[in-house]
């Protein structure tokens, strides 16, 4: 089926062709059609399905119509991340290029004075994270009462992040008369309440359910014995060892985030990390620079896990095992989309054992085991703890690649020698990182060498 029996307007078929578009993807069959006719939605759907043109398309149709008014946007899209605000932005950009419609983004951490000047002007489409609007609604800077479509993409995420009551107060602020659109990868008890109480006769849909990984995603769980450090051996190990040409990477707390980007960068690979603890500028530097291909290896903690749209990406990373199993299938779900073919590899350690136990149980499956060659674990082990092997030689000699002819196409070309000018900020910035790195590869061998006091053995309760 095409695009061209949905009954969109030629402008939108002409910018979806131009977006390299051949056929609508199963919810975007289920919700175009609908929201067109007017009706409320609560699709069920997890990211990397199409929704965003599932909700965008027909909203620019609709919006096609009438002019917008200062301060009174003729839509309203909440989005729980800045990101996912800036990428349902981007498809309006992408999907509206035939259309005159204006669109102001209101998130935290970016200029408010000239988010006020775009209000002012008059917007037709308003994409915001709950809190900074609530911000611009109570300086008065924002009504709600010229709203004709309201979006809630990622409700159960709201959830998560303590949103529900703040999307409780702006939905009070709406007409009467308006068509929602929901949009959740799960239904909790909580955001089925708020469905229940604001949708009218919704037309209901699920495209998969939540513990339904995508087919095109080929799972791996790579279980071993060891520290953070040894896991970080066996990372680099798979990066190169699987032909990665890029990655996301998860880390279940942003200071592991840190030291697995840091530890990536000292070994040569082309890497980034995306946190809660960075300004939103250099978040989204950071993602621009990641989806350019400038950067090959993304280190992200959960904040990017959800809806982010960044094809293409290859391969994840699960570094820890997630605490919440749903998270599981939302990191996954960044490689293997819209029907491309992705890889995952979900490393375990005994400190992941109860993550572990509860994520396979959630999945009501295995997942296939990989083997990782014996030497990548020992040869970790043995220089760091032989008896010639001195303390500082630690991180150094069991980390660092000294075979260039090992690294792939994700390291870093050799850094020229250029003017000194040039030089030292890359050194210096390449010394903090090493030290940051020894000193957690040193709170790694202290565990490590607890346990060997014990006779070589490695106690679970160790390691939790
Ligand atoms: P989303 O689930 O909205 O985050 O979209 C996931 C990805 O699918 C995005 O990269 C979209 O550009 C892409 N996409 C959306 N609709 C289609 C389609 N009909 N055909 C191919 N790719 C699509």
């Amino acid at each position: 089926m095409s695009f061209d029996y949905l009954g969109l307007s030629d402008e939108l078929l002409s910018a979806i062709k131009d977006a390299g578009y051949s056929e609508p993807t199963p919810i975007q069959k289920k919700a175009i059609p609908s929201v067109l006719q007017g009706r409320d939605i609560l699709g069920i759907a997890q990211t990397g399905t199409g929704k965003t043109a599932g909700f965008t398309l027909p909203m620019i149709d609709i919006l096609a119509q009438g002019r917008s008014r200062a301060r009174m946007p003729r839509s309203l899209i909440l989005e729980p991340t800045r990101e996912l605000a800036a990428q349902v932005e981007e498809s309006f950009v992408k999907y509206g290029k035939n259309s005159k419609l204006s669109c102001a983004l209101l998130i935290g951490g970016t200029d408010f004075v000239g988010q006020v000047k775009k209000l002012d002007k008059g917007v037709d489409v308003l994409i915001a994270t709950p809190g900074r609007l609530l911000d611009h609604m109570q300086r008065g800077n924002v009504m709600l009462s010229g709203v004709q479509i309201l979006v809630v993409d990622e409700a159960d995420r709201m959830l998560d992040m303590g949103f529900i009551p703040d999307i409780e107060k702006i939905c009070k602020m709406l007409p009467k008369k308006i068509q929602s659109l929901f949009f959740s990868a799960t239904m909790p008890t909580e955001v089925k309440k708020l469905t229940d109480s604001f949708l009218k006769d919704p037309k209901e849909f699920e495209v998969s359910s939540p513990t339904q990984t995508a087919v095109t995603i080929e799972q791996h769980l790579v279980k071993f014995k060891g520290t953070d450090s040894i896991k970080r051996q066996v990372l680099r190990h798979l990066i190169k060892a699987e032909n990665v040409s890029n990655a996301i990477i998860f880390c279940n707390r942003k200071k592991e985030v840190k030291i697995v980007n840091k530890s990536l960068q000292v070994h040569g690979f082309s890497a980034s990390e995306l946190h809660g603890d960075l300004h939103q500028s250099t978040r989204m530097e950071v993602l621009t620079a990641f989806k350019a291909g400038k950067t090959k290896i993304l280190v992200a903690s959960d904040v990017a896990a959800r809806g982010l749209d960044i094809p293409d990406v290859g391969h994840v990373f699960n570094f820890d095992v997630p605490s919440n199993p749903e998270d599981y299938v939302h990191r996954i779900g960044r490689t293997g989309r819209a029907g491309k073919k992705g890889t995952s590899f979900t490393l375990s350690t005994q400190s992941d054992k109860k993550y572990l136990d509860g994520l396979l149980k959630f999945l009501a499956k295995d997942i296939p085991l990989y083997k990782i060659p014996k030497e990548i674990l020992e040869d970790n082990k043995s220089p760091r703890h032989s008896s010639s092997g001195s303390k500082q030689s630690g991180f150094k000699s069991h980390e660092k690649v000294n075979n260039s002819s090992q690294r792939n196409s994700l390291n870093k070309k050799p850094i020229k020698k250029q003017t000194p000018q040039a030089e030292r900020p890359i050194k210096r910035q390449s010394s903090q990182n090493e030290k940051e790195i020894k000193k957690q590869s040193s709170q790694d061998n202290k565990t490590h060498e607890k346990t060997l006091g014990m006779g070589g053995h490695m106690p679970d309760f160790l390691n939790r």
